[in-house]
Order: C-alpha cells, then structure tokens, then sequence
C-alpha cells in the first residue's frame, strides 16, 4: 500500500531534527556563513560544535546497520529527517550528507570483511566527536561531468592507482569540489587503474586522510552553502592496503557510480526542499505583516500568486522524492531515472523560488538583516551537487529511453 502515513516514532524523529535545526544548526550557520576567509569557518569552536552535537544525536549514522552501531533508519524516515535538518542548517546539512559515504559503502559491499568494518565502520557509529568524517573523490580538474561518461575510452580519471606487492600506490588530484574535502578523516577515492578501459578501469579506494602523501587545498570560497567543506584532495605515492580496493574497474563500475548517485541525489532534493520550505515560511510570514497600499502584501494578487507558486514547487517536489525514497525502500539503491528527475526537479524550483520569495520582501530580502539572502544563494550550488543538472537530466532521459 501507497500512503502518506507518517508514524508516531517518525514524527518525534522529524521535531527533534527541526528544533536541532532550528536552535543549534541556523543561529550558528548564519554566523559562520559571514566569515571572510573560509578556512577560518571550519577552524571555528562554533562549526565543531555543532558537528559533534549533531554526531551525539546520531544524525551522522542514521542510514548504517545496527548491527555496527547505526541508527538503521529506512529512506522514508531519512526523508523527514534530511528536510527538517536542511530547513534549519543547509550548509552543515550538505556536509552531513556525505559524511558517511565510506562507512555506507562498506557495509553495503564489503559487510563481512571485519578489517574495514573494524576500521572504518564501528568506530565512525561510536563517534560522538564529530571528528570521524568521510568524503568521496570522483571529480577533477579535468573530470567534471565526464564522471558519468562510461562509454568513451579516452575520458579517464587522472588519478592513478598502481599495485606494488600487496599495496596500491595512489597518485593525483581531486577537484576543488569534494564535499568534507579538508576536514574528512577518511576518503573514498575514484582512481584509474586500466587506462584502456576508460572511466570503467577506475577502482574505489578508501584511504585514510592521515596517509602520508595526503594533502588538501584551501577551502572553497563560494556564493552560498558556506558552512559545507569544499577542498581539493593531493595524493602523493599514497600507499594503502590490498583489502582498501572496496570497488575493482570492470563492466561493473556504472552500476557502482550509479548507486552513490541515486542514494546521493535524492539527499541533495531533500537540501532544495528543506531550503524552499523555510524560504517560503519567511516570505508567507513577512507578506501577512508588511503593509502597502492599505493591505498586508500578502493579499495583493501578484504576491499571492509567488507565494502559491513555491508552495506548488514545494509539495510536488516532496512528492517526487518521495517516490523515489520509497523506490529506494523497496530496491536499493532505487530508480536511478526518478532519483535524477527528483534532484534536478527540486533544485531547479529551489532556484527560482528562493530568489522570488526575495522578491516578496522588496528591498528587504536583499538585506542580511532577513534569512532570505542566505537562502537564495545557498540554493544554488544545489543545481551542480552531485552533478550537473543539465547532465542528470540527460543521464535519466537515457535511462528511459534504454539502449538500442
Ligand atoms: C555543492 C557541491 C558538492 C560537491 N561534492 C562533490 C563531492 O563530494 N565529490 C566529488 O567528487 N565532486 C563533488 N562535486 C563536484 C560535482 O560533482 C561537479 O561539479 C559536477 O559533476 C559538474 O562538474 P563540473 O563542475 O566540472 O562542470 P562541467 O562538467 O565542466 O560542466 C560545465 C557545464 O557544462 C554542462 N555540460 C557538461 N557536459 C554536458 C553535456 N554532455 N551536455 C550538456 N551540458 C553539459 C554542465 O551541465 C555545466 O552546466 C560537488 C559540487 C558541488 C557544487
């Protein structure tokens, strides 16, 4: 059965994320989004303490088994959750996002190698720190959207990975875009290993950020999300163990690239719901208040029809990456198709929307004095995470239309 029930333990998980959000996450988000030089937002007391506070509470091991010490939470509650926590905080939210991507891919494939698990898994469930953090590396440089270009041999990673007795030997650079890239305590790192195979000859590597030879750029200095790390990733003859190749290069790779997507998307849909949401909250409330020409502006046809607009984007939006959560329930990963249409969707409306609930504040919105600014600029490196949305789209209208 199709419902929209939500039970009674869902909904303590959804206020406790929003009153998370709302109290801890924003007040300290706004602050640090102001800061000038991005590394000093991440070397801040503030932004670790929200990240341990938010560790305490479990938010980074939400979707991990737990039989390791997760929480074991199915997409669905994930969903609630995600929206809530990106309503109130979207830059940590961002970054809380990735952060499990090595624990989760362990247990996803490697679940009874007791090593990685040991290493890896147990100890980031038991973290109370927040100093546990993962991140992954695909892009570079040269490789943006090329990343999803399976077909054309001559499009690799530039990164290298070379088997020298019973340990790889990693060498290269990840873009500047890799999410948690200068605070991550470990890496899932896309490496070739076949040139001749093109992308399909890279192997997934988990390499531990303190590996001699790992190195990080600055943190990126960007319009919006400013409170998500974003650095590029050196390695320099990083050696890491035989058993650390979690994902070897073969036909398979699209598959395995494919399922960090799908799951990863569809967490990017609920950051442009989340965000929309709050930005509608304000607006809606601002336009009740603020008078002109002898009414709230809220009854003025034209605001009105703004308001109901990103009400519309907002509930069809959720429906969309419900569905697709609820795909992911039934069969994971999900339905790469509508996990891209629902991430592409969201983020597109969360665009335009937030810029028009600007609008609804007049000179206002574009104060710091209101949330709106922040919001407006947080949606928009939404329509590049986890890939571009010109390139998802084709990717899932490949999807549909199948192979010849
Ligand atoms: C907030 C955020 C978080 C990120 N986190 C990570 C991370 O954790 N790990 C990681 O590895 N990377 C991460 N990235 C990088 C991201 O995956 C890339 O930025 C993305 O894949 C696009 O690559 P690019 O920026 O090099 O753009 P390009 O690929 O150079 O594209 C530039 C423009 O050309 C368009 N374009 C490209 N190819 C085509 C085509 N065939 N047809 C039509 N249009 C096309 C694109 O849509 C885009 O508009 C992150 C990016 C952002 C913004």
């Amino acid at each position: 059965m199709v419902d929209f029930i939500i039970d009674e333990t869902q909904r303590q998980l959804a206020d406790t994320a929003r009153r998370f959000a709302l109290e801890v996450m924003r007040p300290a988000e706004v602050e640090l989004d102001r800061l000038a030089d991005p590394d000093s937002v991440f070397d801040d007391p503030r932004f670790r303490e929200v990240l341990a506070r938010a560790y305490q509470l479990g938010f980074h091991k939400m979707a991990l088994p737990e039989a390791y010490g997760g929480l074991g939470l199915d997409p669905m509650t994930l969903a609630l959750i995600w929206e809530e926590l990106a309503a109130g905080g979207p830059g940590f939210t961002a970054g809380l996002l990735p952060l499990a991507v090595v624990a989760r891919v362990i247990a996803f494939i490697a679940p009874d190698n007791r090593d990685l698990v040991e290493r890896y898994v147990i100890p980031f469930c038991e973290d109370e720190s927040g100093t546990r953090i993962g991140a992954w590396g695909s892009s570079e440089p040269e490789v943006g959207s090329d990343g999803s270009n399976y077909y054309d041999p001559r499009v690799r990673h530039q990164t290298i990975a070379v088997k020298k007795g019973d340990r790889y030997v990693i060498n290269g650079a990840k873009s500047s875009f890799v999410s948690n890239g200068r605070i991550a305590s470990v890496y899932l790192v896309f490496a070739c290993l076949d040139p001749s195979l093109g992308i399909r000859g890279s192997g997934a590597f988990i390499v531990p950020a303190d590996s001699p030879g790992v190195a990080t750029g600055r943190s990126l200095d960007k319009i919006g999300l400013r409170v998500l790390n974003q650095a590029a990733v050196y390695f320099e003859d990083v050696e890491v163990p035989e058993n650390h190749l979690i994902f070897p290069p073969g036909d398979d790779y699209p598959f395995f690239h494919n399922a960090i997507v799908t799951v990863g998307n569809i967490g990017v849909g609920y950051l442009a719901v989340g965000l929309l949401r709050s930005a509608y909250e304000e607006a809606l409330r601002y336009a009740k208040q603020r008078v002109q020409w002898g009414r709230p502006i809220a009854r003025h046809q034209l605001i009105t029809a703004k308001l109901f607009d990103a009400y519309t984007a907002i509930e069809t939006a959720r429906a969309l990456l419900w569905k697709a959560s609820w795909l992911s329930a039934q069969n994971f990963p999900g339905d790469l198709a509508l996990s891209l249409t629902a991430k592409v969707y969201a983020t597109r409306q969360a665009v335009r929307h937030t810029a028009e609930m600007v609008q609804v504040l007049g000179s206002y919105g574009i104060s710091r004095e209101y949330l709106l600014e922040k919001m407006m600029r947080d949606a928009k490196p939404l329509e590049m995470m986890d890939g571009a949305n010109e390139v998802l789209a084709l990717k899932a209208a490949a999807e549909l239309i199948g192979d010849e």
